[in-house]
């Protein structure tokens, strides 16, 4: 089951070019970046819904699966060198899983070494772990800040018990909020929670209750998912079976609409359709991928975007810690990203953002303006009301925002 939620509209005022992140920093400068993503693939048990690439039962073999990673990390190091020898810049670094946080204070402090080694990363670097709250203690969350990680990213979900425990999840609803207090004592100054919507039985009441408790916790940054069935999950097989009953659609959109109503009186931003943040908090990591700029991903599964190529490690961690002990990088699958695709890509990418595409920015990166991209395209989705257009940005409308991928197959080539 797929859903689409809703966009809502943002302010463009006083927006950055590249989606609202302050920053005074040249496009050509950042497309000279990348992006760090870390791969952990280790879980206690698997979540009902979960298609990541991640296992239950091999936590023995986290400590091997570091030494390859760090070796990783090295060798990609090596290989995205600037063309003068020296370490390419990294902007951010982001431990994703998985749970990153079953790794010890030690574990993680060598693999951010190893970044610092390979790569320049910035002094003031947003570096993000993915944290279950019930794999969290206060002196490992010490350790982690002290190591050097400043964003925290909690996979809380619900604050519904019941709901939990259909998700599969480990943790309890008071198991979140001990661990933001645990977090917050430890220094963490911005915190990410994600939460899920248009769960089997979940009412508009749990979800209202659910987004209250974690308001009161004032979290920097809120992501807030609706359920998607993947196939091979618990949870498709127990839809085929009747166990369980995918939510209305319709309360779904409700869902989202209270969500963003509410979040926006709070303060917070919503600066792309699933994330919303307090002024500051956007992450800079993700505006990565939805800015389309490049990226390194490294472990199991793990993809990256480099200088036109896009690739795909090994997923089996066992297979990816044997090519890496022979001294291999674990690539298995390439792709080389044709300048007409990327262009597609971009204007992709950005337009499912709620700032849109600033058509500037678009015209300095591909050399060519947007409107003689897509040539009379542009014109007919125009004129059919899908489209917004104001001070150099390009947006859907709130009737080309519902239409979703049919405005893209109709603007975008293919
Ligand atoms: S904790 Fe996250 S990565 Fe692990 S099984 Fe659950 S949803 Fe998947």
């Amino acid at each position: 089951m797929t859903y689409t939620a809703p966009f809502t509209t943002l302010s463009q005022h006083n927006a950055h070019p590249l989606q609202g992140m302050p920053s005074t920093e040249s496009l050509a400068s950042l497309l000279e970046t990348a992006s760090l993503y870390l791969h952990v693939p280790f879980c206690h048990t698997r979540c009902h819904y979960c298609d990541f690439n991640t296992y239950a039962g091999l936590l023995p073999l986290r400590e091997p699966y570091v030494r390859a990673l760090f070796h990783e990390i090295e060798l990609a190091g090596q290989a995205v060198r600037n063309a003068d020898g020296t370490p390419r810049r990294s902007r951010t670094i982001f431990f994703g899983g998985g749970t990153p946080s079953l790794l010890s204070v030690s574990q993680i402090s060598r693999l951010l070494s190893a970044c610092y080694h390979a790569f320049t990363v910035d002094p003031d670097a947003e570096i993000t772990l993915e944290a279950n709250p019930g794999t969290l203690d206060q002196q490992q969350l010490h350790g982690i800040r002290a190591a050097g990680i400043n964003r925290l990213s909690m996979g809380a979900q619900s604050f519904d018990a019941h709901l939990l425990q259909t998700l599969g999840r480990i943790h309890t609803p008071d198991e979140i909020e001990q661990a933001v207090h645990f977090a917050r004592a430890a220094g963490f100054t911005s915190i990410n929670l994600d939460f899920m919507f248009g769960l089997p039985e979940q009412t508009m009441q749990h979800w209202q209750e659910t987004l209250a408790r974690a308001l009161a916790l004032r979290p920097e940054h809120l992501s807030l998912y609706s359920l998607i069935i993947e196939e091979g999950t618990p949870f498709y097989s127990w839809t085929a079976e009747g166990r369980i009953t995918p939510a209305d659609e319709d309360l779904c959109a409700d869902m989202y609409e209270y969500a963003d109503a509410l979040l926006q009186a709070e303060g917070y931003i919503n600066y792309e359709i699933s994330n919303w943040a307090l002024p500051g908090h956007q992450s800079r990591h993700n505006l990565t991928y939805w800015q389309n700029l490049p990226y390194i991903g490294m472990g199991a599964g793990a993809y990256s975007s480099f200088q036109g190529r896009r690739y795909s490690n090994e997923r089996s961690p066992q297979q990816y810690i044997r090519l890496l002990k022979a001294n291999r990088l674990p690539e298995i699958e390439s792709e080389t990203i044709e300048h007409v695709q990327a262009m597609s890509e971009t204007a992709f990418l950005a337009l499912r953002t709620a700032m849109g595409l600033h058509l500037p920015t678009f015209e300095e990166r591909f050399g060519q303006p947007f409107s003689t991209f897509v040539g009379d395209r542009l014109h007919l989705v125009d004129e059919a009301g899908l489209l917004d257009q104001s001070d150099g940005w390009l947006r859907l409308s709130k009737r080309g925002r519902l239409l979703g991928n049919e405005v893209f197959l109709r603007l975008l080539p293919d």
